[in-house]
C-alpha cells in the first residue's frame, strides 16, 4: 500500500499504473488510455480531493513557516519588521495560490487511488434521491 501510494507521485491511473491521469498537470485525462477506466464519475467525485489539496496546501504552508522562523527568516517579535511582512507574504502566496496549484493532479490521484483502496466510497447510487424513477402506474380502465 506505501508502494502504490508513491507510485500516485508518477501521476499515473491508479487502477493499472499504466496509463497518464493527466494530459498536463491542470489538464485531466477523461479515461485512462490503458485500462479505460473513467476517471471523473460524476458530479461531487472530486470533492474531497479539493479537501486534501488544500490540507497538502496548509501543511506544507506550516512547515514553510516553521522553517522561515527556524532560520532566523522570520521573526516572532512585535512590531513585525518589514522583510518579516515580506515572509509572511510569500508564505501566503504559496498556500493560497501556488499550493493548491501544485497539489492538484495529486490530491486526484490519490483520490482515486483512496476510493480503489476502499479508503472511502463513492456511494450516491443508493440514496432515495438518486434511485431511478419507477415507470408510472398504468392506466388500466380498460377492463
Ligand atoms: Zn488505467
Amino acid at each position: 500500500m506505501v508502494r502504490e501510494f508513491l507510485l500516485c507521485l508518477r501521476l499515473r491511473c491508479p487502477m493499472c499504473w499504466q496509463g497518464a491521469m493527466f494530459a498536463h498537470p491542470l489538464k485531466m485525462n477523461a479515461q485512462c488510455s490503458h485500462c479505460g477506466h473513467v476517471f471523473d464519475r460524476g458530479n461531487g467525485y472530486f470533492i474531497g480531493a479539493m479537501y486534501s489539496s488544500y490540507l497538502i496546501s496548509t501543511g506544507s504552508g506550516i512547515l514553510l513557516l516553521a522553517a522561515l522562523v527556524l532560520t532566523g527568516h522570520l521573526s516572532l517579535h512585535f512590531p513585525f519588521t518589514e522583510r518579516d511582512w515580506l515572509a509572511l507574504v510569500a508564505v501566503a502566496v504559496f498556500v493560497l495560490v501556488l499550493g493548491p496549484l501544485i497539489t492538484f493532479p495529486y490530491s486526484r490521484v490519490f483520490w482515486v487511488w483512496a476510493e480503489r483502496n476502499g479508503l472511502w466510497h463513492h456511494g450516491d447510487a443508493g440514496r432515495p434521491d438518486r434511485l431511478p424513477l419507477s415507470p408510472a402506474p398504468t392506466d388500466d380502465s380498460s377492463k
